[in-house]
């Protein structure tokens, strides 16, 4: 089965493959750097994470691009009130993106662009704009003429028929009711920040960052771009209409969106109280697996309800997960196969990645997953299961943990390595054979105040962290 992307721009599923037959080019509207990013946009990044390692999957190479915006309305606000110049500003929070990204395992994507870098590209860019009188100035401002676009609205489906020609926007942000000529180049203003460029002094608008940067690093025509659906408007429009009025051809062959997480069925907001960061959920005694787990497991276009009994849940699933591999691990099986749990292990990895196939429906590919532990434990309880399928059953937990990697813990600082653990467990093994209780014990109990519990089975002691 070929893989199906829900495409924006055609509002149905289409096969996708790179426009190359061999390397991704994907780009993705990264943080704003102006304050800790919320688990509403970790789910977006993580959607962009299982995308990621998915297209690995089927084969393909990436060439990933993901811009910081570190220049825009909101930033020069706070920067502003904090009293920091904007770089200093924005390199905390950028910082602390990167960190948060770390703990929910979001692969780097192949290239990070700042905004700030780009500034001469994106003046070149707008004059080359102005060159073919799409766009015009206003009071030392550079707006785009959308009326010179005829394709403008084919990806939000906005009409912009009422639109007064002339009538303009300066924000960065504004919703379909105010669909205008939109500003690339903002005149400087008052004390704001600005740079001297031959458009005038000013800054850039935040729409424009994305076309100059996608397309310098990707070329004209990009296989992929993502972001959240709050971009589609006017974020992505705008970005197609810069795009390909400078070059005339196609700027993206797949738009994906993804739908936005609430909490508690509610949105995200200060005033309500649920408004959470990353830093807030960990501080709570939550795993980062656990978090990742929930933002993977809800499809990436379903708006996803967060609430503390679904990361629960989430944590669980994990520890079936672990349990299980340990099983296989660990466990003696009697010798032979058994043809029949062979064939329905080869099924849930059919299972597996037809669902994910199906525009990445990690819901059903974690269904298909679990079903088969479920199935594989209560063999291995019945003695159905032989030495000869744990290979193939531990093969499909590596798979599901390729794209969802949730199976090795957060070591957390100071706590023991895997190598130290095992040293450990070698000692008191020693230790016990020479009837040396005393040290047996002293290890045990050094292992469980770093948080390892161990178990001594038959076939040896295996351990596991808390
Ligand atoms: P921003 O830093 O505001 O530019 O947002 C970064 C990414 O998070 C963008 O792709 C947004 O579309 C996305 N996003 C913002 N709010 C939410 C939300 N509540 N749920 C999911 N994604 C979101
Ligand atoms: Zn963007």
């Amino acid at each position: 089965m070929p893989l199906r992307l829900y495409n924006t721009l055609s509002r149905s599923l289409e096969e996708f493959s790179p426009l190359d037959g061999k390397t991704v080019r994907m780009y993705t509207c990264g943080p704003t750097v102006y304050d800790y990013v919320h688990i509403g946009n970790l789910k977006t990044f993580t959607f962009q994470d299982v995308l990621r390692r998915w297209l690995r999957y089927r084969g393909w190479e990436l060439n990933h691009v993901m811009n910081i915006t570190d220049v825009d309305d909101k930033i020069i606000r706070n920067s502003m009130a904090a009293g920091l110049p904007l770089a200093e500003y924005t390199r905390k929070y950028e910082e602390a993106f990167f960190e948060d990204a770390a703990k929910l395992r979001l692969q780097k994507p192949e290239r990070i662009v700042r905004a700030t870098e780009h500034i001469d590209d994106m003046v070149r860019f707008i004059q080359k704009l102005g060159e073919k009188t799409f766009t015009y100035q206003s009071e030392g401002s550079v707006y785009f003429r959308i009326a010179k676009f005829p394709d403008y609205g084919k990806l939000s489906r906005i009409d912009v028929s009422g639109q007064k020609a002339g009538a303009r926007v300066d924000v960065d942000e504004y919703g379909k009711d105010d669909v205008r000529d939109f500003v690339l180049w903002k005149a400087r203003k008052d004390d704001e920040p600005y740079w001297d460029t031959p458009l005038g002094p000013g800054r850039p608008g935040w729409h424009i960052e994305c076309s100059v940067m996608s397309m310098k690093y990707l070329g004209e025509t990009l296989d992929i771009h993502t972001g959240g659906v709050d971009l589609i408007f006017p974020h992505h429009e705008n970005e197609i209409a810069q795009a390909e009025a400078l070059t005339g051809k196609p700027f993206v062959r797949f738009w994906l969106h993804s739908e936005h997480l609430l909490v508690e069925g509610q949105k995200m907001a200060k005033s309500l109280g649920n408004f959470y960061t990353l830093r807030d959920i960990l501080a709570k005694g939550h795993e980062p697996e656990a978090v990742r787990y929930l933002l993977a497991s809800v499809p990436y276009r379903h708006k996803m309800n967060f609430t503390f009994d679904g990361l629960h849940a989430a944590a669980t699933a994990i520890e079936r997960l672990r349990n299980f591999q340990l099983r296989l691990q660990s466990e003696k099986f009697p010798a032979g196969l058994s043809e029949r749990l062979l064939e329905r292990t080869r099924e849930a990895r059919r299972a597996f990645e037809e669902a994910m196939d199906d525009d990445l429906n990690t819901a059903e590919a974690t269904a298909a997953v679990f079903a088969h532990i479920r199935d594989a434990n209560a063999a291995i309880d019945s003695g159905d299961f032989h030495e000869g399928n744990a290979a193939e059953a531990l093969d499909l937990v590596e798979r599901f943990d390729s794209i969802f990697d949730v199976l090795k813990p957060t070591v957390e600082e100071g706590a023991l390595s895997d190598e130290e653990i095992e040293a450990l467990i070698a000692e008191r093994a020693e230790a016990r054979k020479v009837k040396n209780y005393a040290r047996a014990d002293e290890i045990r109990n050094v292992l469980a105040e770093k948080g390892v519990i161990i178990e001594d089975t038959r076939s040896g002691t295996r351990w596991k962290r808390k």
